[in-house]
């Protein structure tokens, strides 16, 4: 059924503030034949699972709000796996796990949706329980030209075909089909330990050197507005965890046992506190984000973090930020070939946060070109896209494609053109 509106509520404010054609809420057999007919006009239908990026609705388009209708979620005693449908926010899906004891990598948000999954989903956890697509069992939706698949975790007896429409889906969903539901496997529920703390640039730069030798266990995330403020999970926070931990930043700042918080889950945690200044409190604010991946920095942390600091003095807004993730461990033990996620070899997935005054297209000019300045300013460092936010409607969306697939992206056109022929998802 659709429903004419010309605003879709959502978390996020600029998606919020287009004025849409309207929404649409089931993938019943109307929205099949329109898809198998290419009637939708304008292409592309946009898709909205969890509301939070810029681009879960388009000015003038259509969105396939998958919130209120798909809310169905099943947790399987026997195998341990979960079965939720698009509308299941990341907070919902660990609420409900939580209460069986178990749990599942999600991101630094609770509201995010099964995009986070869909687009790679690099969490706190994923150093050791590996990236949210690496969970993934079976997924179950509609591929762009109108036709209903179940796919299953391919083996060594799976055709070529599903291995390819397997990769395709598993970080790359979007431009290529409508997902409704996914089985994932879950993990035993353990405590975990969060540190955080304001530090100076040198610390930062410090700080990176040393996570890069920490365990799989612990992860750093640090994000730098205002102040910077550095972000530790723990897992298995024994009496070994938290002794390595401590030895390693002894030399670096203070430390209490006060500074670490226990909690039984992500689900759990404290907000990672980006640390600006309240004006986007007082007046509403528009973002776009783009999120890089590179290889361990060792020494050179300290050039990325003085050519950070350069470019954090040219902040167009006090809203801009950067920001940062840990990744490696287990993330980089599944072949990049696996799956649409290439950059297996990334430790460091940064973000860049362009912000601005909504309505306030100058400062929006000038806060997206300083993100290009940021993004050419650590690309020698993080040469590689974390596609998690895609941009069609900025002019470097062709890089963006080319920086996250690299030399996958040819099959990934491939897989588009057989199963979106009609280019009525999101291009490539
Ligand atoms: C506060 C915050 C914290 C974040 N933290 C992390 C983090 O720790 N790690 C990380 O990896 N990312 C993180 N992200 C990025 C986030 O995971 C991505 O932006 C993701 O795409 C959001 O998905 P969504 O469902 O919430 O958003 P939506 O805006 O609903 O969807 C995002 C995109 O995914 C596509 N999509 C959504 N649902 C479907 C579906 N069912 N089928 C096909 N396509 C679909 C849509 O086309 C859309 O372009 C964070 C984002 C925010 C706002």
């Amino acid at each position: 059924m659709a429903i004419i509106n010309s605003r879709l509520e959502v978390p996020n404010f600029l998606a919020t503030d287009n004025c849409i054609a309207g929404v649409i809420e089931k993938v019943d057999v109307g929205l099949l034949k329109l898809l198998r007919e290419a009637r939708i006009k304008p292409k592309p239908i946009l898709i909205c699972s969890g509301g939070t990026s810029s681009r879960c609705t388009a000015p003038g388009h259509w969105t396939l709000d998958l919130r209120n209708e798909y809310q169905n979620i099943e947790f399987d005693l026997t195998s341990k796996q979960v079965e939720f449908e698009a509308g299941i926010t990341m907070g919902k899906l660990l609420e409900i796990l939580s209460k069986e004891g178990r749990t599942f990598p999600i991101g630094l948000s609770n509201l995010t949706g099964l995009g986070y999954i869909l687009t790679g989903g690099v969490s706190p956890l994923s150093r050791s329980q590996g990236l949210a697509i690496d969970q993934i069992e079976t997924i179950t939706g509609v591929w762009g030209r109108g036709e209903p698949f179940e796919i299953s975790r391919p083996d060594k007896f799976s055709n070529s075909e599903i291995k390819m429409q397997w990769r395709g889906l598993c970080g790359a969903a979007p431009f290529l089909a409508i997902v409704t539901s996914l089985k994932v496997v879950t993990s035993p529920l353990e405590p975990l330990l969060v540190w955080q703390k304001v530090l100076n640039p040198d610390q930062l730069s410090e700080l990176i050197q040393i996570a890069e030798n920490w365990p799989n266990s612990i992860s750093l995330q640090w994000a730098w507005g205002d102040k910077i403020n550095a972000y530790v999970v723990i897992k298995n926070a024994n009496k070994e965890e938290k002794k390595t931990f401590k030895r390693s930043i002894k030399d670096l700042t203070s430390y209490s046992t006060n500074d670490l918080l226990e909690i039984p889950s992500l689900h759990n945690k404290p907000d990672f506190i980006i640390p600006l200044l309240n004006k986007a409190k007082m007046s509403r604010y528009h973002s776009e984000v783009l999120s890089l991946l590179g290889p361990i920095w060792s020494n050179q942390s300290n050039d990325v973090i003085k050519s950070l600091n350069k470019v954090m003095t040219k902040r167009p807004d006090t809203n801009c930020y950067i920001a940062s993730q840990q990744l490696g461990g287990s993330t980089c033990q599944i072949s990049p070939e696996k799956t649409s996620f290439v950059h297996r070899q990334a430790i460091w997935k940064p973000w860049i946060t362009a912000a601005w005054p909504a309505g306030d297209n100058k400062k929006r000019e000038k806060s997206l070109s300083w993100l290009r300045e940021v993004w050419r300013t650590l690309e020698p460092y993080c040469p590689g896209v974390h596609m998690s936010q895609m941009h069609p409607h900025l002019s470097w969306h062709e890089k963006e494609l080319n920086d996250a697939f690299k030399e996958w992206l040819p099959g990934l056109k491939s897989l588009k053109s057989r199963y979106d022929p009609q280019g009525l998802l999101p291009p490539l």
